[in-house]
């Protein structure tokens, strides 16, 4: 049979309009970057992309459930192995925690390896009467409050790509050589255990499993499935030009993807219809997801789906809701109820932070536990009572016992912020408060 493959114009997002990017003072700096990333090889293939895909669609038949997680903003620095490591250690327990309790297969998708670029609110950041251009990720411009480091360097988007390549291979090596054998549920948790309440009730849950484990292999049962995991990649797709220098048509399919991630967001500031964003998402062929704010209207979220899944492809498009604990519970029904109407095989996943930032006194800008959790189980009671599946998880979190978040089993309040407020960007859960949640999420999703 022949097929015939048009490749789609992949540069037309250039003439519509564009938010939420840097202006490069040279340009023909920036040119001979894309250029080279251009040559690059690709960071993930299209077969996996494809998979993850299958994974999704599982997701929104609802039989599957999504933990997505990592930094608000990674950084080239913090991407050292000790982080890393520590980020997929804590993802793989509430991984194991939810696999175990909640009895579902768990798609484990890090925002690592790529979440290097922000949206901000505002352009510029003043201190002290100082005006600077804001913190744009380290893809962009430089964390420290000085005119040299916040100036727009196209070779950051260079660091990032490499930077992307290392994280990834670390976590390939993590997930696939051994580290990630369900043997080691109780390694994962080694240096955790003593100090902290969900390190005692993971151990005990660990014990279970591990009895389990030995039940089958005594009966002759060792799964290839239990002596690694699946893990893929995904970031915000927010600077386009990075996005498009490592898009590579696959050669089985003739298919353009986006070989900088799995899985590919789109912000709440950047969903407009008409704009660049949405314009090139529709053209390449990953997973992606957008993000839903407690703006949207029904037909805003159907307008998305005839323009990034017409064909409703399952595992295409997943909707990742953000209204906030005290909006989701009458922001989300009419969302829910459209989009199950129209058909169309949407996966949702609840995103529980962006919706629940607040500053503390101290200026320390931070989320309440509570307040988490309470999103969480709003989510999954509108899904319940118009029975859709909640599908799954966006969290900013990290594997180290930060102070950025308040409330959890460590009761860490706005006095305690300061102790180890580490994040660039939005404040993430710590390894406690993450697996305190992930518990939560086992008992709503087996209720
Ligand atoms: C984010 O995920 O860090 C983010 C900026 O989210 P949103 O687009 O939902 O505001
Ligand atoms: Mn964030």
């Amino acid at each position: 049979m022949f097929v015939s493959t048009q490749i789609p114009d992949l540069n037309s997002w250039r003439s519509r309009p564009i938010v939420q990017q840097p202006e490069w003072e040279d340009r023909s700096e920036l040119d001979a970057v894309t250029a080279e990333l251009a040559g690059q090889p690709p960071l993930v293939f299209a077969g996996e992309c494809d998979q993850l895909k299958d994974r999704l669609a599982a997701v929104a038949l609802g039989e599957a459930f999504v933990l997505q997680g990592g930094d608000c903003a990674e950084t080239f620095d913090g991407s050292g192995a000790d982080a890393v490591r520590n980020k997929i250690k804590t993802l793989l327990q509430m991984a194991a925690v939810l696999t175990y309790a909640g009895s579902v297969p768990v798609v484990k998708i890090g925002r690592m390896a790529g979440q290097f670029a922000k949206p901000r609110s505002k352009p510029t950041e003043v201190r002290d009467g100082v005006e600077l251009p804001a913190y744009r990720g380290d893809m962009v411009n430089g964390f420290e409050f000085t005119p040299e480091s916040r100036r727009n360097d196209p070779q950051r988007l260079l660091r990032a790509y490499y930077s992307a390549a290392t994280t990834l291979n670390l976590t390939r090596a993590f997930t696939q050589g051994g580290y990630a054998d369900l043997r080691q549920v109780h390694a994962w948790n080694q240096d955790f255990v003593a100090g902290s309440p969900a390190g005692r009730r993971y151990e005990q849950l660990a014990g279970e499993i591990e009895r389990a484990l030995s039940f089958m292999r005594a009966c002759g049962a060792d799964p290839a499935e239990f002596s690694g995991v699946e893990f893929y990649s995904s970031h915000e797709a927010l600077i386009l030009d990075y996005e498009h220098a490592l898009t590579r048509v696959d050669s089985r399919t003739g298919r353009p993807y986006d070989v900088s991630a799995h899985f590919l967001w789109i912000g709440e500031r950047t969903r407009q219809l008409e704009g660049a964003h949405i314009d090139f998402m529709r053209k390449i062929q990953n997973p992606i997801g957008v993000k839903l704010g407690p703006t949207t209207s029904p037909d805003d979220a159907l307008a998305l789906i005839e323009a990034l899944n017409p064909d409703h492809e399952p595992g295409r498009l997943t909707f990742i809701t953000r209204m906030g604990a005290g909006k989701i519970r009458e922001g989300l029904p009419p969302l829910v109820e459209k989009v199950a109407q129209s058909g169309a095989p949407v996966a949702w996943i609840c995103d529980p932070m962006h919706g629940n930032t607040f500053e503390a006194e101290s200026g320390y800008k931070t989320r309440a536990f509570d307040d988490v959790v309470d999103e969480v189980a709003g989510f999954f009671e509108v899904h319940r009572a118009l029975g859709t599946h909640p599908g799954g998880l966006h969290m900013e979190f990290t594997g180290d016992d930060v102070t950025e978040c308040v409330g959890g089993g460590h009761e860490i309040t706005e006095h305690d912020l300061h102790h180890r407020y580490e994040t660039y960007c939005d404040p993430r859960l710590n390894r406690q408060q993450s697996l305190d949640l992930a518990f939560m999420v086992a008992e709503m999703y087996g209720a």
